[in-house]
């Protein structure tokens, strides 16, 4: 049998068209501003481009397998930590695979804390326009589930989570920071006030800020990401969407109490300490983090954050000007709008959703980092050229 063919010219065309498609990608979270080329060229000249790494493990725990990130983990997770309001000695995380990892420990820790409280089963509660991983991880890890209506900015009808929520079973509650469409943001005091009045036999809070997690710490709005306040047992936060970086990557991060409640099986040959669902965790996303981070400093990420709410502002001030219908939640980088043409939508890589609440068709912008003025004008001069051609018929 034949190798197969090692076709660099397939692979530049490739590249050329991906670096060429990443420019009118605005449908999806997915910050294009990505900026490891230094990184990456540092990685390979120091050698570790020839080192197999593998995070497997507690971070905070010695592991037996050395070759191991760990160290740079932690400084990840100690950096975030405190801006999602965890104490500094009562902190622990791990750089995930991406937002639903992050989900899926918030979920299972979230079902050990609960179990070690209650011998009843738990019920998940959350929205019905919360991301759709969470609904699926309820499936996957056999819960109960509720899924509680949302209003029309797609934040959880609190109303209904009252009349749903049974007290007589342990609580497992999702909190939706940014719910996937329109980027509506569950209301943590009221849920909270219904929690106090309800009286769960035990609880347990997830917060689900994949999106918005990224951003909110760094503006005037942190405090709706802050444990001090908001009562949150863990956090997930994906590392591709604000933060930019080339693949799917996240944060999880809870408290010393939730991961002692975990009850990890024995695994002597890793000196016990596999806290995670995942084993093999990689080594390289610590590291990309950890070099970002130094690199771009609280100021860098205040600055980014403040200039997509800008141009999403923007955007936003765009579409009422040509009187397009358009909505934007407080606090979101998210705008959603009527569905436009086939060709728009095809053109600006543009997600579609329906609303009878609002009309009907939908599609929306997640104005991330590299959609700038510039390009938010092009888009509306698209939209425009649709408003034209239907006025012509
Ligand atoms: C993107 C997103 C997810 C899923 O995260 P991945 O990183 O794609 O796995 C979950 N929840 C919300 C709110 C999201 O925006």
């Amino acid at each position: 049998m034949t190798s197969p063919k090692f076709d660099i010219e397939r692979l530049n065309a490739f590249a050329q068209q991906m670096v060429e498609g990443k420019k009118t990608a605005i449908g999806f979270p997915c910050n294009q501003n990505v900026k490891l080329a230094d990184f990456y060229h540092w990685y390979a000249v120091s050698g570790l481009a020839d080192v197999a790494m593998n995070n497997v493990g507690n971070p905070r725990k010695p592991s037996l397998y050395s070759l191991n990130t760990h160290e740079f983990e932690n400084e990840v997770i100690d950096f975030f930590a405190p801006l999602y309001g965890f104490a500094e000695d009562d902190t622990w995380g791990i750089v995930t695979n991406g937002g639903t990892d992050g989900n899926n420990h918030g979920i299972y820790f979230g079902v050990n804390v609960l179990r070690d409280r209650s011998a009843l089963r738990p019920i998940l509660y959350v929205s019905e326009e919360a991301h759709y991983s969470i609904k699926k991880l309820g499936d996957l890890q056999d819960l109960d589930m509720q899924l509680i209506p949302a209003n029309v900015s797609g934040e959880m009808e609190v109303d209904a989570l009252e009349q749903a929520l049974d007290p007589s079973r342990p609580a497992l509650i999702v909190i939706a920071m940014g719910s996937t469409f329109k980027g509506g943001i569950d209301d943590q005091d009221a849920i909270d006030a219904v929690l106090a009045r309800k009286k769960p036999v035990a609880l347990y809070r997830h917060v689900d800020a994949a999106l918005f997690g990224g951003y909110l710490p760094f503006t005037e709005h942190a405090h709706l990401v802050d444990r001090r306040l908001r009562k949150f047992d863990s956090i997930a936060v994906s590392g591709h969407k604000f933060f930019g970086f080339d693949e799917p990557l996240g944060l999880f991060i809870t408290t010393n109490d939730v991961l002692n409640t975990q009850n990890p099986f024995h695994v002597a040959y890793l000196n016990d300490a596999v806290p995670t669902i995942t084993c093999s965790r990689s080594a390289l996303a610590p590291l990309k983090f950890w070099w970002q981070i130094h690199k771009t400093g609280f100021e860098g990420y205040r600055h980014q954050a403040e200039l997509i709410l800008k141009n999403a502002a923007y955007l936003k001030e765009r579409l009422d000007e040509i009187g397009y219908p358009a909505w934007k939640s407080a606090c979101s980088n998210t705008i959603y709008f009527r569905r436009p043409s086939e060709r728009v939508m095809r053109k600006w890589g543009l997600a579609p959703n329906e609303d009878e609440r609002l009309g009907g068709k939908l599609a929306h912008d997640v104005v991330m980092r590299h959609e700038g003025m510039h390009l938010i004008d092009q888009f509306i001069e698209d939209i425009v050229e649709d408003l034209e051609q239907a006025r012509q018929g």
